[in-house]
């Protein structure tokens, strides 16, 4: 058992791992370090927000932070309002009071037990692991600890490498969407905002700032001019537990095979495509294990974009709201790939090119929307810089987060730290399904049961 342990990150996979192991016995008792980072500790950057119009994604009954007790937030929301529906998507506001509610009963539960926590609101800067457990440097200071545990979540954005210069040193391209979106009334509002990808980042994006900017026209841009998919109003009904599909993919481990494979179950007749792709869901990173190198740098050129779009969706409430955007004309989408960002006077002057076509588009303000960034090699990130440096870590060769094994553990030199361990976005690599909720409370309740076994 590892007594005395660092959990290094302010978001809800850092707070749910706190929650896991403050709800346990242990005898000794543990010493935690809990390095927020800043910020506001427990919600991290999707639970920050405090916009109404920020809806989950997941549905309310699938969004407990313990893997142990399902109903977990549901039941938080119905003490306050019974007419909640599990069904229903809900503000992530009140997911982040959710969060803070637990960690703080958790707090207090693990103080009874004996249990003591260090809440260390600064960023660690360096690590240094050992055959006995891991050196933790912040500023001047540096302790030693049994094991610790790196919670950061998605690293910070970096600009596209077509971003010219002038266009970053302008101030008109903006980088991090989070950090407008929470400095957004200190800006004079512009007239022609261009969003640069689809996904769900951009979808937020818009439907604050369009709300705050009345006279502000969009055009989202991405390869295909595509928002992502939206869920049904009422869930769909299972089409059965995935296991002949998942069997079947298991049998040809070839993307070319399981685009195949996945277009015949949704083609039979009465079935509803999202039921097929969230059977898959618990078996994703058994499969995704299947998976040669090649195939998966196969997947991440040819298919990501399609799945990402089906199965990270849009509230039905997001969609129309989106939907009402596109109908009133203030927003547009448009296909194309980005060639370049140039200062063209006040303005910035974008290059896109589409089916063999170069085109131009102005905007008075540039937001990169591209979604979560895990690409150690391209990170500015002074920890993981420092890790990957020293040779501490490894990046993941399709920037996908670290190398690590699927029980969390950081691998160096193709060894695995015994004490060194990660949870969330950084395993993307090993587990492709490691960003969400669902996944990353069943993380936090294994490494709970590790780090006490260990
Ligand atoms: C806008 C948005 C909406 C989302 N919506 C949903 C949803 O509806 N449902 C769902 O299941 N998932 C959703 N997600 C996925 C989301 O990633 C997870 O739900 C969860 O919030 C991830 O938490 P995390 O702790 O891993 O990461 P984060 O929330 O990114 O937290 C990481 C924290 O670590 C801190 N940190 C970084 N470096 C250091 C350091 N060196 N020292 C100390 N601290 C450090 C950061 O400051 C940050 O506070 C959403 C994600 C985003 C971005």
């Amino acid at each position: 058992m590892f007594r005395r342990l660092a959990i290094i990150g302010g978001g809800a996979a850092a707070a749910s791992l706190l929650s896991e192991l403050l709800e346990r016995d242990a005898t000794p008792p543990l010493q935690l370090d809990w390095f927020t980072g800043g910020g506001h500790p427990a919600r991290g950057v999707a639970y920050a927000t405090t916009s109404e119009q920020h809806l989950l994604n997941v549905r309310a009954a699938s969004m407990s932070m313990f893997a142990g007790k399902p109903r977990g937030f549901l039941d938080f929301v119905q003490r306050s309002d019974p007419a909640v529906n599990g069904t229903d998507f809900l503000p992530r506001r009140l997911y982040g009071d959710y969060l803070e509610a637990e960690v703080a009963r958790a707090l207090k539960q693990g103080r009874a037990r004996g249990h003591h926590v260090n809440l260390i609101p600064i960023a660690v800067d360096a690590l240094v692991p050992e055959t006995d457990g891991v050196t933790v440097i912040h500023g001047e200071e540096s302790h030693h600890v049994d094991a610790a545990v790196l919670a950061i979540g998605a690293l910070p954005p970096q600009p596209l490498g077509v971003v010219g210069e002038a266009a970053l040193a302008s101030g008109r391209y903006v980088v991090d969407p989070w950090r407008l979106l929470a400095a957004a009334e200190q800006i004079q509002p512009p007239r022609k905002v261009v969003l640069v990808g689809l996904g769900l980042t951009a979808v937020d994006v818009v439907l604050e700032l369009s709300a705050r900017w009345p006279q502000a026209g969009f055009v989202g841009l991405s390869r295909h001019g595509r928002f992502p998919e939206a869920h049904l109003r009422n869930a769909a009904l299972p089409v059965d537990d995935g296991a002949g599909l998942v069997e079947a993919m298991r049998d040809a481990p070839e993307i070319r095979q399981w685009t195949r494979l996945l277009r015949e179950a949704i083609g039979q007749p009465g079935i509803e495509w999202r039921a097929v792709v969230d059977s898959l869901r618990p078996h994703l990173s058994g499969l995704w294990a299947e998976l040669p190198l090649e195939q998966r740098s196969r997947f991440m050129r040819h298919a990501r974009w399609a799945w990402e779009r089906a199965r990270h969706r849009m509230a039905p409430a997001v969609h129309d709201a989106v939907d009402a955007l596109e109908r009133s004309g203030r927003l547009q989408r448009r296909c194309g790939r980005l060639r370049a960002v140039e200062v063209d006077g006040a303005s910035l002057r974008l290059t896109l090119a589409h089916a063999g076509v170069v085109e131009t588009l102005d905007a008075d303000l540039v937001i990169q929307t591209v979604g979560l960034e895990t690409d150690l090699r391209r990170s500015d990130h002074r920890l993981i810089s420092q890790l990957l440096t020293n040779a501490h870590i490894e990046a993941d060769p399709l920037g996908l987060g670290v190398i690590a094994d699927r029980n969390g553990h950081l691998h160096h030199a193709g060894q695995p730290w015994p004490h060194l361990f990660a949870i969330g976005s950084l395993l993307r690599g090993t587990l492709w399904e490691s960003t969400a909720m669902p996944e990353i409370r069943q993380q936090a309740r294994q490494l709970a049961d590790r780090l006490l076994d260990g």
